[in-house]
Formats: C-alpha cells, sequence, structure tokens
C-alpha cells in the first residue's frame, strides 16, 4: 500500500510538479538558503549521493557490490553515513575512500523526528561523533552535512554551520527504500538526471539501479562540482 502510495507520489512529482521546483521552492526558506541541491552550471555530470549505508544489519551489506559499479563506470560518490551504521563495515568503508569516494555527515542514524528537537550542543555532539567515526577511517576533513529525512531547521543550520560544514540535498530522487520495482526507480530516477542534476539514492537502492544511473553520465563527487559552481 505505502510503496504504491510512494509510486504514485513521484510519478506525479516528476512528471507533473518537477523536482527542480520543489527544490526552488525549499531554497527559499531560511534554513535552506545555502543548501545545495544541484550544480547548474555543469552540464553532463550527475553528482552522485548515497544516504544512510553503509549496513544497518550486519553482513549484508551492498557496499562492494555499489563500489564495484562505481569503478567500471569510472564514477565516484558522496556518501551521506551514519556513523552507527559504519560498524562492521570498515574495510569496505576503507576501500570507497581508497578509489577516490567520499563521505560526508548523515549523523549517527537515520531517526526520524529526533534531530530537530536537540538542543543546539546535543546536536553538536551527535555531529562531532559522526565526522570522528568518518575521521578514524582516513578522510581528513568532512565539508558536507545532509539532515535525515531532509528536515533542517535554522538553529540545526547555524550548528552545522560552525562546525565548518555545509547543508547538501539533491533535486533528483525516488524512495527507494520502499520501491521495490527497481524498474521503476530507474526510469523515475533518470527522468530527473539530465544535464547537471544530482541524484540521491539510499543504499537499499539494487545495484542494477546504480548501474543505470552510473552509466548515464559520468557520476562525481559533489565537491568535484562544487568546485565550479
Ligand atoms: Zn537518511
Amino acid at each position: 500500500m505505502m510503496e504504491t502510495s510512494l509510486k504514485w507520489l513521484w510519478f506525479t512529482v516528476t512528471r507533473v510538479i518537477g523536482t527542480r521546483r520543489i527544490c526552488k521552492w525549499a531554497g527559499s526558506m531560511a534554513a535552506y538558503g545555502d543548501t545545495t541541491f544541484a550544480h547548474p552550471h555543469v552540464k553532463g555530470y550527475v553528482a552522485l549521493t548515497i544516504d544512510d549505508g553503509l549496513c544497518r544489519t550486519g553482513g549484508c551489506s551492498l557496499t562492494t557490490k555499489v563500489g564495484q559499479l562505481l569503478h567500471e563506470h569510472d564514477a565516484r560518490a558522496t556518501f551521506f553515513v551514519c556513523s552507527d551504521y559504519l560498524a562492521g563495515c570498515e574495510q569496505e568503508a576503507a576501500a570507497l575512500l581508497a578509489a577516490g569516494n567520499e563521505f560526508a555527515n548523515h549523523l549517527t542514524a537515520d531517526r526520524s523526528g529526533h534531530y530537530h528537537k536537540l538542543a543546539p550542543d546535543a546536536l553538536r555532539a551527535e555531529l562531532r561523533e559522526a565526522t570522528t567515526a568518518i575521521q578514524a577511517l582516513g578522510q581528513s576533513s568532512v565539508k558536507w552535512f545532509r539532515a535525515p529525512q531532509g528536515r533542517l531547521t535554522r538553529s540545526m543550520h547555524a550548528v552545522i554551520t560552525e562546525e565548518g560544514m555545509r547543508h547538501a540535498l539533491g533535486d533528483a530522487y525516488c524512495d527507494d527504500w520502499c520501491i521495490s520495482d527497481h524498474a521503476f526507480v530507474a526510469n523515475t530516477l533518470l527522468r530527473q538526471v539530465c544535464a547537471s542534476h544530482a541524484a540521491a539514492l539510499t543504499m537499499y537502492a539494487r545495484p542494477s539501479v546504480y548501474a543505470r544511473v552510473c552509466a548515464r553520465a559520468g557520476a562525481g563527487r559533489v565537491d568535484h562540482h562544487h568546485a565550479h559552481a
């Protein structure tokens, strides 16, 4: 039931409203004023971002397969990882970094209705815990932050700015964590992914979805494009 509703939602969003229009509207809200949704001046690339991973359940991570697909297509991605979900995946994580991928801060776990209620210092502690976990894997600095469920308040924005990070969302998305019809997910994403779009996926997507998105355009890290934007 939820899956059917989400498919209908994404069909409507991408065919009728347009994700770009929604991003423009969101960008007009104060907390999202400097959020990166896309790099409009960059053509012919997809800024591929992958959320949550690397594994919530232990022992069944797609990380190695996704890493292989990125490599096959000479693509790199920015993984917005929750630090709790890195446990047990340290080797795969280090391999992704060695291959030129980037990690970014998605807090400690993808809890809904939680982080926006935290006092600034409590949020800062969680942010630093996530950054420390990324640094322990060998990445020296963390530039990007993505709020769980994209929910960013002005107070959260102030803290991430003080911590030297910038908020990034994407302008191409489909609820691949719930929709099991991977052809639908791939087609919906590809409809949104034209030149200069940034695609966001979660680690639940089927490898075939990553393959199609990677193949459509050379995918790169967010900051690669940011440098030109
Ligand atoms: Zn998430």
